[in-house]
C-alpha cells in the first residue's frame, strides 16, 4: 500500500473542472445524492493542491545521473542525439522581460491583466477581513449545516451498506473536519499579525503570481481568451464549508444568474478557501500550505476553461498542469523570499500527476507546438488535435510517444479509486519518463526522488514522505522497463 496517512486526510481542492459548483449557499439537502456521486470522484482527487508535487523540473545532462530542479529543455543537435539540459521554469529575468514585452505588444492585455491584479488584491482584502472579523452568526449557521450535512452523508454510507466499522472511520474523519476548521477559526483570532502576514505575502507577489502562470502558458490565444472570458474571482473564506467532508478544501468556479428565459444575467468567477487549506500532515495550521493552496487555486481561476463537457483526458491532466505551475512559481519566489516555499509529499498522486504535466509540456514546449499544452488546457484545441500535436511534438523532438499512455491513464481516470490513482499515476509517470528517455535513459525510482527533492527548500517531514513512496515508484518504474523490454 502506498501512503496510509493520506487517505484519512482529505484536504483537495475541486477540480474546477467537475461541473461549476454554483452558489453554495444554494445547496440544499436535496441534492445531496449528486453530491454522493461526485464524493468518490473528489475522495479519489485527494489532497491535490497540497501536494505541491514539483516537477518541471529534471535535469538529464549526460544520462540521467542529476536532477537540478530545473525545467527540463529536450533539445536535438543536427538530427543528432537528444540532449537534456536544465532550464528554470522561471528565471530570474523572464517575467521582468516578459512583462515588458506585453506592455510593448499587448497593451490592451496589460490594461486588463492590472484591473484583473486590483480585483484580486480587494478579494485578498476581504479574505483577511473574514478570517479575522468573522461574522460569527453565519459561522453558527455554517457549522449547522455541516453537521447537517456529515449526518446526511453517514446515513448514505450506512444505507449503501457500509459496515459499521467504516462508518465510524468517516465519523472520525468528520469529526476532524470540524476540530480542524474550529483550530483554524482560533488560530486566526490568536494570531492576526501571522494571517495578516500571509495575505500581504500574496499581494505584493500577485502580479509575479499571475504573470508566472501567463509566462508558462506563453500563448497569445489564450491570453485573447482571457481577455473576453475571466474577471478577477470574489474570493472568500469557507468555514465550516460543506464542501470539505467531500475532500475539498479550496475551490473556485463560475456561478451564473439565470434568469427567467434561461438566460444567463450575470456570471461571476469566485474562490473559496476553507480552514482546511491550512491543515498539513503535522494537523497544524501551516502558513506556507495556505500560500500553496491560494496560489494553485488562483491557477485555476485565470484559465479559461473548456466550453463542452469537460473530457477525462481534461480531467486526468488540469490538476497536473495547475500544480506544476504553482509549484514553479513558487519555486521562483522562494528563491529570494522567505515568505515562499514548495510544498510536497502531501499527496504522492499530486506529485507524480505533476511529474506528466512538466514532461509533456516540456515536449511541446521543445517543439514547434510550443503552446499546444496552454492552449489545449483552456480549451482552444480540442483532446483530439492535442494527441495528434503531441505525437508530431514528440517526433520533432525525437522522444517516443507519450499519447499511448496519457490515453489510458485518462480513459479509466474517473472510475479509479483513489488507492487505484495514485498508482495509476506512478505508473503513467514512469512510462512518460520511459518515452522521453527514448531508450537511453531509464526511468527509476531515485529520478522521480529527485525531481521532487533535488535543489529545494524542501521540509523533513515532506522528504520522509517522498522516501516512503520510493519503494512504489521502484515497483512501476521496473515494470514499465519489463512490460517495454517485452513489447520490443
Ligand atoms: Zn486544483
Amino acid at each position: 500500500m502506498p501512503i496510509e496517512n493520506w487517505d484519512d486526510k482529505e484536504i483537495i481542492d475541486t477540480d474546477n473542472g467537475s461541473e461549476p459548483a454554483g452558489d453554495l449557499d444554494l445547496k440544499k439537502n436535496e441534492e445531496l445524492p449528486i453530491q454522493e456521486k461526485r464524493k468518490r470522484f473528489f475522495q479519489s482527487l485527494n489532497n491535490k493542491f497540497m501536494a505541491m508535487a514539483m516537477a518541471g523540473f529534471l535535469t538529464l545532462g549526460s544520462g540521467w545521473q542529476e536532477s537540478f530542479a530545473d525545467q527540463i529543455k529536450l533539445t536535438r543537435k543536427d538530427r543528432g542525439t537528444i540532449t537534456f539540459s536544465m532550464e528554470e521554469g522561471i528565471k530570474e529575468n523572464s517575467l521582468k522581460d516578459f512583462e515588458k514585452k506585453l506592455e510593448e505588444d499587448e497593451p490592451k492585455f496589460m490594461k486588463w491583466l492590472e484591473q484583473y491584479l486590483k480585483g484580486v488584491v480587494v478579494g485578498i482584502d476581504g479574505l483577511t477581513e473574514q478570517m479575522l472579523e468573522p461574522n460569527e452568526k453565519e459561522i453558527q449557521k455554517a457549522e449547522k449545516r455541516l453537521e447537517k450535512s456529515i449526518n446526511y452523508s453517514l446515513r448514505m454510507d450506512s444505507a449503501a451498506g457500509q459496515s459499521p466499522e467504516q462508518v465510524l472511520e468517516t465519523m472520525t474523519k468528520f469529526s476532524k473536519i470540524r476540530q480542524d476548521n474550529k483550530k483554524v477559526l482560533d488560530y486566526a483570532k490568536k494570531n492576526p499579525e501571522s494571517i495578516r502576514n500571509a495575505n500581504r505575502f500574496l499581494k505584493e507577489h500577485i502580479k509575479d503570481i499571475i504573470l508566472g502562470n501567463i509566462f508558462i502558458d506563453n500563448s497569445k490565444a489564450v491570453r485573447d481568451q482571457m481577455m473576453t472570458s475571466i474577471q478577477s474571482p470574489d474570493i472568500s473564506f469557507g468555514a465550516y464549508d460543506v464542501n470539505q467532508i467531500y475532500g475539498i478544501a479550496a475551490y473556485s468556479g463560475i456561478s451564473e444568474q439565470v434568469g427567467n428565459n434561461g438566460e444567463i444575467k450575470d456570471s461571476r468567477n469566485y474562490l473559496v478557501i476553507t480552514p482546511s487549506s491550512f491543515i498539513f500532515t503535522s494537523g497544524e495550521v501551516d502558513l506556507t500550505a495556505y500560500k500553496n493552496a491560494f496560489v494553485h487555486e488562483l491557477g485555476h481561476t485565470i484559465r479559461p476553461r473548456p466550453h463542452n463537457e469537460l473530457t477525462p483526458l481534461w480531467r486526468a491532466l488540469n490538476e497536473g498542469r495547475v500544480q506544476n505551475i504553482a509549484f514553479e512559481i513558487l519555486q521562483y519566489l522562494s528563491k529570494n523570499n522567505s515568505g515562499a516555499e514548495p510544498f510536497i509529499g502531501f499527496q504522492i498522486y499530486y506529485d507524480n500527476l505533476v511529474i506528466t504535466a512538466s514532461i509533456l509540456e516540456s515536449v511541446a514546449k521543445s517543439s514547434s507546438y510550443e503552446d499546444l499544452m496552454a492552449n489545449w488546457h483552456a480549451g482552444l484545441i480540442d483532446d483530439q488535435e492535442l494527441l495528434v500535436k503531441l505525437e508530431i511534438a514528440s517526433k520533432e523532438v525525437g522522444v517516443g510517444s507519450t499519447t499511448k499512455y496519457i490515453k489510458n491513464f485518462a480513459t479509466s481516470f474517473e472510475e479509479k479509486e483513489y488507492t487505484e490513482i495514485v498508482e495509476a499515476s506512478a505508473l503513467l509517470a514512469s512510462q512518460l519518463l520511459y518515452s522521453i528517455g527514448a531508450g537511453n535513459i531509464k526511468p527509476s525510482a531515485e529520478i522521480m526522488k529527485k525531481i521532487l527533492i533535488s535543489g529545494r527548500k524542501i521540509g523533513d517531514q515532506q522528504k520522509e514522505i517522498i522516501e516512503k513512496q520510493e519503494g512504489n515508484w521502484r515497483r512501476h518504474t521496473l515494470s514499465v522497463l519489463k512490460n517495454e523490454s517485452e513489447e520490443n
